[in-house]
């Protein structure tokens, strides 16, 4: 998610915010005109042959009835460390069906009161080929393994579901012009030290946590809708029924969201590299804007690349939706509700930077959420400072106001460094997290210098590439070369201490 969901809080301080953010951005010229920068060395792409879990799906959509049915198949790798009895997958759409109750924590601003109930059914599992057993609570669901799966040993299962999505406007929901499908997918939970981890869905932050992974999906849709996902589409196979089944596979991608878009939306497409990015856009929207998102996406896509390491996969998709915030998903990032018809630069250059930060280098963002959302924060606001100057300048001045006064939040035992359950609104989330967690790495920053910085974090994302890293990782990598202060710096910036760092 991006800053622009402080857009919700309520009350003083979003006027604070709201009336600094206008004067900073008004009359903000983008500045198009200097080659991308970055002072690190380029990186080259590594492949990860060891993938663990591998996701096969056949899938049709009825967009009347705004259903999904199919299979999936999972081929499933034990990287655990030792011999499981039972398999744990996250099934998010099951936390918005029928009489659950989501006026608690932040669902009450993403569940409006027009929100439809959506529904989630599994009607088979089966386990190595044989009918098996299984049962959902929440958000989780459990598979016992009869045989025992060993360690190193891969396991076969098969599930049958039909979806029902909700309307609401959250990451998975729909209006008349689009179906958007963030986290439909069931994901396999990550069994760390800690054991199976499997957190129930957090209404703040966005609380995934998952291995990379293979996703061979196919999808089946009306011959009037397009579909854009996190792999590249092979499309449209007629059916004898004259609808259209789309194929895509893509590896190393820690989930898999799809939009289904009626023929309302339009596209913008150009080349990076060996990715195709492309911006989805109404046709009732501005051109003018949709360009500076387009443009500002493939050029954060050109420098995250040369200052981080490449972006790997074959297409980046930046689409509108109707959610209330901008989202990131591997490969394809949400926009918002278009509310306002004007750019909105600064939530797909937040969302590009997660491709990194969550994306290729996963974490647990319900124990860590300062991980990615801090590193994501600060890396948009270093990019804006080369490529949109006046932006950057911007986030700078927004963020020495809202790091003010948050020792209101540390006196009640909430940091930087908590997770995300721990707090209760969207207003100390964003200011810890993402404003002052971003302003611990700029004081860095300042004594470090930025080639150093974007050196460390590209370090960082070589040593941990579609791989999980923790904070103490992160911590390392800085360590490692700055020495034990920097261990210090960090712990005590995490636990709401504001050191400067000393070499
Ligand atoms: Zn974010």
């Amino acid at each position: 998610m991006n800053k622009g969901e402080m857009k919700k809080v309520r009350g003083k301080w979003l006027a604070i915010m709201f009336i600094v953010l206008t004067v900073l951005l008004a009359g903000c010229k983008e500045n198009n005109s200097k080659e991308t920068a970055g002072t690190a060395k380029n990186v080259t792409s590594e492949v990860k042959e060891d993938i663990p879990t591998i996701y096969d799906t056949a899938i049709t959509i009825n967009v009347d009835e705004k259903t999904l049915t199919g299979t999936l198949k999972v081929k499933s790798t034990n990287n655990t460390g030792k011999t499981q009895d039972k398999i744990y997958f996250h099934v998010y759409p099951n936390q918005f069906r029928e009489g659950v109750d989501l006026l608690g924590g932040f669902w009450r601003e993403i569940i409006d009161k027009n929100s439809v109930p959506g529904s989630m059914e599994i009607t088979e599992v089966q386990v190595n080929g044989e009918k098996g057993s299984f049962q959902i609570k929440d958000t989780v669901l459990e598979i016992p393994l009869d045989d025992n799966w060993t360690k190193g040993s891969t396991i076969d299962l098969e599930l049958n579901f039909t979806m029902r999505v909700p309307k609401n406007n959250g990451r998975f929901s729909y209006d008349e012009n689009a179906i958007w499908l963030g986290n439909w997918i069931p994901i396999q939970a990550v069994s760390d030290e800690a054991g199976w981890v499997t957190e129930p869905y957090h209404s703040i932050g966005d609380p995934f946590y998952s291995q990379v992974g293979t996703y061979n999906v196919k999808v089946t849709v009306p011959s009037n809708y397009q579909v854009t996902s996190t792999g590249k589409e092979e499309g449209g196979v007629l059916e004898q029924d004259g609808s259209l089944t789309y194929t895509t596979s893509i590896d190393n991608v820690r989930d898999f969201a799809m939009v289904v878009m009626n023929e309302s939306y339009q596209k913008l497409t150009d080349q990076v590299g060996k990715t195709t990015v492309n911006t989805w856009y109404l046709a009732s929207e501005s051109n003018e804007a949709a360009k500076k998102n387009h443009e500002a996406g493939i050029k954060a896509l050109t420098y995250f690349s040369k200052v981080y390491g490449p972006y790997p996969y074959p297409e980046y998709d930046i689409v509108r939706t109707g959610m209330f915030t901008a989202m990131e998903f591997p490969g394809l990032v949400y926009l918002p509700k278009n509310e306002r018809n004007e750019a909105e630069i600064g939530s797909v250059v937040h969302e590009t930077a997660h491709q990194w930060w969550y994306g290729m280098v996963g974490n647990n963002e319900v124990k860590e959420p300062w991980l990615d959302e801090a590193v994501a924060t600060y890396s948009t606001t270093r990019f804006m400072l080369e490529e949109y100057p006046e932006h950057g300048a911007g986030d700078l001045e927004l963020r020495k106001h809202l790091t003010q006064g948050t020792e209101v939040h540390e006196r009640r035992g909430l940091f930087i460094g908590s997770p995300v359950d721990k707090f209760t609104n969207i207003g100390s989330y964003s200011q810890l997290v993402y404003q002052k967690g971003a302003l611990m790495l700029e004081n860095l920053e300042k004594v470090i210098g930025k080639e150093k910085m974007d050196q460390l974090l590209q370090n960082y994302f070589k040593k941990y590439q579609y791989e999980i890293a923790t904070g103490s990782d992160f911590i390392s990598v800085f360590s490692d070369d700055l020495g034990p202060e920097a261990q210090e710096y960090f712990e005590n910036w995490l636990t709401g201490k504001e050191p400067e760092f000393k070499q």
